[in-house]
């Protein structure tokens, strides 16, 4: 049976919007998780294999967590290039604000969640000098742009529901806790996203819109502690947001929603005033074993030939390197990937999320070099006549 909302969804999807296209190749570059544990380095990783766990399986048994280094690596790559006004590729760094505080969980016996805010560094057992210092210094080099992820990456109340069960998941959170690590999402679906419960019935998935309203501004709030400014873009943990999250994040402040990949659909407002984008090219070398520059470069060439942006999906992963070194290989494709770009189009645009937001607005962004005018053009579309397709 379909609900009363899905069939809402539906009607709204056959309705016209206005979508916004462009006459100039732009490119933006989104990137999730930064700030957030996982495998507690090789040694969490052999005090896992110790305790039992197989890992190795898949890309995230080797998530683990940036250094100062990787982005460092990372930051220098970003430097190498420009755009056509003579400005650097930015990466949209989407941040998790806080980590499971292990010393306070373990003196309490594991038997709740206490957060620890990346803002106080990270959690017992971690090490990792200058990486505060090395996300402060790419944003004020222009290679960087902090925006809002979330304060956990899963769903507390998922999580606590299943702590407090006492079964076979409850153990499997203790050990990983106790070897500093969060969790591994794939091997423990049930804990969600941030504003989304798994478990629960279908309509009744995402928080409801208070807790997500308070949960949103608090973690503005550590956002702004930490980076001392405020977030205008945010995506969602699983980009598992509702209208509600859409509302709360416009109280806060976020002008610009970032939606995943799936569909190339035209940057476009929604009610709460919000530019959604959506991710067209995913370069993800770490965890996509099919994965070619020719393919990210064809990816990409696809959404000018539409008049629309190429926004560019590239999650932490693949610059971490404690563990297994994703790094060196991606930033070696990255810069393949930008060398070919820039020398096909010479008109090519680095903009970030707010850039776009000002472009569409306005008509010109500011860059460190003077502002950059665009024609926006403007035509209605509907959500329900764009077909699904995968863009890898
Ligand atoms: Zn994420």
């Amino acid at each position: 049976m379909i609900s009363a909302r899905k069939l809402w969804q539906r009607g709204c999807d056959l309705l016209p919007v206005a979508g916004f296209y462009f006459d100039r190749p732009l490119m933006l570059f989104q990137s999730d998780d930064w700030g957030r544990a996982g495998v507690r380095d090789q040694e969490g990783w052999d005090e896992l294999r110790s305790g039992g766990f197989a890992l190795g399986e898949r890309p995230y048994d080797f998530y683990t967590l940036e250094t100062a280094d990787d982005l460092a690596g990372l930051g220098a790559t970003l430097k190498r290039h420009r755009d056509s006004s003579g400005r650097r590729p930015c990466l949209e760094m989407n941040f998790i604000l806080a980590n499971p505080d292990f010393a306070k969980m373990s003196a309490d016996g594991w038997r709740q969640i206490h957060l620890l805010p990346l803002v106080e560094g990270f959690p017992l057992g971690w090490v990792r000098p200058g990486v505060i210092e090395a996300y402060r210094v790419g944003i004020s080099e222009g290679v960087f742009n902090p925006a809002l992820h979330g304060t956990t990456h899963f769903c507390r109340p998922a999580v606590e529901r299943n702590l407090y069960a006492k079964g076979e998941r409850a153990d499997l959170l203790r050990t990983l806790w106790q070897a500093g690590t969060p969790y591994i999402h794939w091997r423990m679906p049930w804990i969600g996203y941030e504003y989304w419960d798994p478990e629960k019935p279908e309509d009744e998935r995402f928080l409801p819109a208070k807790s997500q309203l308070e949960l949103i501004g608090q973690t503005v709030v550590a956002f702004a502690k930490l980076l001392s400014t405020l977030p205008h873009s945010a995506c969602a943990p699983g980009y598992r947001a509702n209208d509600a999250t859409h509302g709360a994040w416009a109280q806060h402040g976020i002008h610009v929603a970032q939606n995943g990949p799936g569909r190339i659909i035209p940057p476009h407002f929604d009610r709460h005033n919000i530019l959604n984008l959506s991710r067209t090219v995913e370069f993800e070398p770490a965890t996509d074993p099919k994965f070619s520059v020719e393919s990210c470069v064809r990816q990409a060439e696809r959404c000018f030939e539409k008049g629309l942006p190429a926004i560019v999906s590239v999650h932490s992963i693949n610059f971490h390197s404690t563990v297994r070194d994703f790094r060196s290989r991606t930033l070696e494709l990255l810069d393949e990937f930008l060398t070919a770009l820039e020398s096909k189009h010479d008109d090519l645009l680095y903009l970030h999320d707010e850039d776009l937001h000002d472009l569409v607005r306005n008509g010109f962004y500011q860059t460190p070099h003077g502002s950059v005018h665009g024609n926006v053009i403007r035509k209605n579309f509907s959500k329900a006549r764009l077909s699904w397709q995968r863009t890898a």
